[in-house]
C-alpha cells in the first residue's frame, strides 16, 4: 500500500508504538519514516539521544524510554515524518503534535478540520497549541485535540 499510494498501514503505524505501558506515562514520539533514504536530522536533533540508526541510509529507530515527548524533531524532520502523541488527556481525547507548513496558521482554541493520511476530512480537532517561533525555520507545529480513536487517522489538519 505505501509504495502505491505514498499511505502507511494502521499495521505500519502500530509497529511505531510504544509499549502499552510507556503510552499511559507521557507523550511520545511516533516516527513514521517507513523508506530508507539519506536523511538523518531525527538523530542528530534529539537532545534526548532517543533516536539511533546505524548509519545515515538506515530507519530511525526511538527508544520511547528515553523520549521526552519534547516536540522538536516534529519541526525538524524534512519529511514531516515525526508526531507527537499524548494519550494521557482523557475524557476520550488525545493529544496529537504535528507539523503544518500551510498558511493562514491556526490560532490556539480555533476548531479545524482533522485531516487523515489522504487528505480527507476524518472529524473535527481543537487547537491546543501553536509553536511557530523563528528557531522552526518555515515548519510550525501545532498540537491538536482529537477523539482518542482518530490515533492513526489525524494527520494533518485544515483551516477553512
Ligand atoms: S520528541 Fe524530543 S525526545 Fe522524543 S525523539 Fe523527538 S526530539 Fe527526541
Ligand atoms: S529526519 Fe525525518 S525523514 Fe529524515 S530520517 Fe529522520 S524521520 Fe526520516
Amino acid at each position: 500500500m505505501l509504495e502505491k499510494t505514498g499511505i502507511a498501514t494502521k499495521e505500519m503505524f502500530e509497529k511505531m508504538l510504544p509499549s502499552a505501558e510507556r503510552r499511559k506515562r507521557g507523550p511520545y514520539v511516533v516516527i513514521e519514516c517507513y523508506e530508507q533514504i539519506p536523511c538523518n536530522p531525527c538523530v542528530t536533533s534529539c537532545a534526548a539521544h532517543a533516536v539511533t540508526m546505524k548509519d545515515i541510509n538506515d530507519l530511525p529507530k526511538c527508544n520511547h524510554d528515553v523520549c521526552t515527548g519534547c516536540t522538536l524533531c516534529v519541526s525538524i524532520c524534512p519529511g514531516l515524518a515525526c508526531f507527537v502523541i499524548d494519550e494521557t488527556v482523557g475524557n476520550g481525547k488525545i493529544k496529537i503534535t504535528l507539523p503544518y507548513e500551510m498558511s493562514p496558521l491556526p490560532e490556539k482554541g480555533n476548531v479545524v478540520d482533522a485531516l487523515g493520511r489522504d487528505g480527507s476530512v476524518v472529524g473535527k480537532a481543537e487547537v491546543v497549541r501553536v509553536n511557530s517561533g523563528k528557531k522552526l525555520d518555515r515548519t510550525s507545529v501545532i498540537t491538536v485535540l482529537v477523539d482518542d480513536d482518530l490515533i492513526y487517522d489525524v494527520r494533518s489538519i485544515a483551516v477553512r
